[in-house]
């Protein structure tokens, strides 16, 4: 594809994998085409489903004040999932939908060309790094992959309720900038540098 918007054309009313029988929307993603960070999330739920954007309602709202805690907006990254339509009641993707939906990711961060990939809790954190390691240890790290960066964070819907989650939350946002330029990370993240990895896994393979 040349283009996100031949991609959404090429995606069309998707029945690819089984959760196109249920779904109301094909959430494809929204943003900025030629954005420096993308956030990737796991799948749409029951609001997006019914707007048909990623990230609305009150995980959306946090994940605002997130970007605002660095001076950035909605309209200067670009937001997308995991699948691209809501698996009913929220369960977790299956392998086969997985598999099925995530070329489309592919194609986009290949499109967007991101310089950071913010994950948003396990389950987009695994995939993209290709690990079975729980968000707990591997949140506010810093992963190369390549010449991305991938930095994990706490999914905001995880952290509406929990204010010790949403102080982290705020405080491994605030490695964004430093990410998005390009230089020497500063606070927790330069610590926990996790190194090169060319080879990468799950996004990266
Ligand atoms: S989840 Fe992806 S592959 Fe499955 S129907 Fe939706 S767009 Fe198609």
């Amino acid at each position: 594809m040349e283009t996100l918007r031949a991609l959404r054309e090429h995606i069309g009313d998707c029945h690819r994998c089984p959760l196109g029988d249920t779904r109301n929307s094909v959430v494809f993603g929204t943003g900025r085409e030629d954005a420096h960070v993308m956030f990737v999330g796991e799948a749409p739920g029951r609001n997006e489903d019914l707007r048909g954007e990623p990230f609305v309602g009150a995980a959306g709202r946090l994940l605002d004040e997130l970007l605002a805690s660095v001076d950035m907006s909605r309209s200067d990254v670009y937001i997308a999932n995991i699948v691209k339509c809501r698996p009913p009641g929220n369960r977790d993707p299956r392998s086969v939908e997985i598999d099925t939906c995530t070329p489309f990711l592919r194609e986009q961060v290949r499109l967007v060309s991101p310089r950071v990939i913010v994950t948003l809790g396990n389950f987009a954190t695994r995939f993209v790094l290709g690990t079975t390691a729980a968000i707990t240890g591997l949140r506010g790290i810093v992963h190369r992959r390549g010449h991305r960066v991938v930095l994990p964070i706490f999914h905001p819907a995880a952290a509406l309720y929990d204010r010790t989650k949403r102080d982290v939350l705020f405080a491994d946002i605030a490695l964004l900038p430093g990410l998005i330029a390009g230089g020497t990370v500063h606070g927790p993240g330069a610590a926990l540098y996790a190194g090169d990895d060319a080879t990468g896994g799950g996004l990266f393979l």
